[in-house]
């Protein structure tokens, strides 16, 4: 059986062009690039390359761009490394909706004497900037707050958000690993300070990341050893999937524009298809201000996981929740700060397409959806009869 892969926001498929660019440098340009001989120093230059592929899609300066093993890395790294570097402020503010890889990080701190400010959203997911301006005061260390969310594909003002925050002696983090590669990017016309992306949600591989840092930026290394990564994140680096990252970033500035449009048009046609043909379903967050790959859609008395479990024997992939929270029965804490009902967040499933997704997989998932749902409805305690 064909696998039908919509689930694109847990990880995506390596591109091919990223695979071969990335081949070489296991078995024949294995050197380590601090070595002083030939055979490993040539190899630095590769790595300046990738950093240059990367700064081309954010938009940044290469010598700003530290890379690390993920955005998990990525997010730890720019929280203690920021408050680390600015000692005499101790309040961070974030929002309830964020990825576990800050969430848990900023909610550690409060453990370590810090005040954490969870910063609320409304219906559609968004955030209210006057209450952020609001919480901003002279104890505040950091502010972090998603480009993206991983569940529902909404997109906040971050650029916005950074006029805010700017000229308070504040530092401004972006877990921006959803929104790279997938919306564009331009970090010379934003205050962003520190900037999170993984190379395996863009096409590239796993294990390999970056934490953008603006020039000027504050903040404390966070691995300690060699001299690599400007001293900030000391180790020798994963050249592979340093290469790949850098290949599937030049990937992505090269088609994000047409990507995009083909993605939307095919993401819309399965949601609306889907809306209409399933009775109680519902779009979760902001229908405007969303990432073009991104479906998530509540299906009122049912389970997820079962309808999960029913798209999985089609050989259809997607996802409940965040992959990261699957598997547990508490429903999404994304969906709950939306105030979704308890009956509609545990019936949430996210679709999430990419590049190489077909319009015949959608077609074969519109056909397949109402089949399930009425199935699972037939047997659910909660429909009459
Ligand atoms: N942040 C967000 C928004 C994510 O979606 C993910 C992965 O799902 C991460 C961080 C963690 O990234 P990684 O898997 O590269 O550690």
């Amino acid at each position: 059986m064909k696998t039908i892969y919509f689930d694109n926001n847990a990880t995506t498929k390596v591109a091919e062009e990223v695979l071969q660019e990335m081949k070489p440098y296991f078995c024949d340009l294995y050197g380590n690039p601090s070595s002083m001989h030939t055979f490993g120093g040539q190899i630095g230059k590769e790595i300046r390359h990738a950093r240059e592929q990367v700064a081309r899609l954010l938009g940044c300066d290469p010598s700003e761009l530290v890379f690390t093993s993920g955005g998990t890395e990525s997010d730890s790294a720019a929280i203690t490394g920021a408050l680390a570097a600015a000692p005499n402020r101790r309040t961070v503010i974030t929002t309830r909706v964020e990825h576990p890889a800050v969430l848990a990080v900023c909610r550690e701190l409060e453990n370590h004497g810090y005040t954490l400010v969870e910063l609320g959203v409304d219906k559609a997911g968004q955030l209210d900037l006057a209450e952020l301006e609001g919480q901003i005061d002279d104890d505040t260390a950091l502010v972090t707050i998603m480009y993206a969310n991983n569940e529902t594909g909404v997109i906040f003002p971050i650029d916005k958000i950074a006029e805010l925050v700017t000229g308070r002696g504040v530092v401004l983090h972006t877990d921006a690993v959803q929104a790279v590669g997938k919306i564009p990017l331009n970090l010379a016309k934003s205050n962003i300070d520190l900037l999170s992306l993984s190379g395996h949600k863009l096409h590239g591989p796993k294990g390999a990341g970056v934490l953008y840092v603006r020039k000027g930026t504050r903040l404390s290394p966070f691995m300690l050893g060699g001299h690599q990564e400007g001293g900030r994140r000391a180790g020798t680096e994963n050249v592979p999937g340093i290469v790949g990252l850098g290949k599937a970033c030049e990937l992505a500035a090269a088609n994000i524009e047409q990507e995009n449009r083909k993605v939307k048009r095919l993401r819309d046609k399965l949601e609306n298809a889907i809306l209409e043909s399933c009775p109680d379903a519902r779009l979760n967050g902001d229908k405007k201000n969303r990432l073009p790959n991104t479906a998530n859609i509540s299906f009122e008395y049912i389970e997820g996981e079962a309808i999960l479990l029913m798209l999985d024997k089609y050989g259809i992939c997607a996802s409940s929740g965040s992959a990261c929270t699957s598997g547990s029965l508490e429903p999404s804490h994304v969906l709950r700060a939306m105030g979704v009902p308890f009956t509609a967040a545990h019936g949430s499933i996210r679709f999430s397409l990419s590049r190489y997704n077909t319009e015949d997989e959608v077609d074969y998932t519109i056909e397949k959806m109402p089949q399930i749902v009425n199935q699972l409805r037939e047997l659910s305690p909660f429909v009459a009869k």
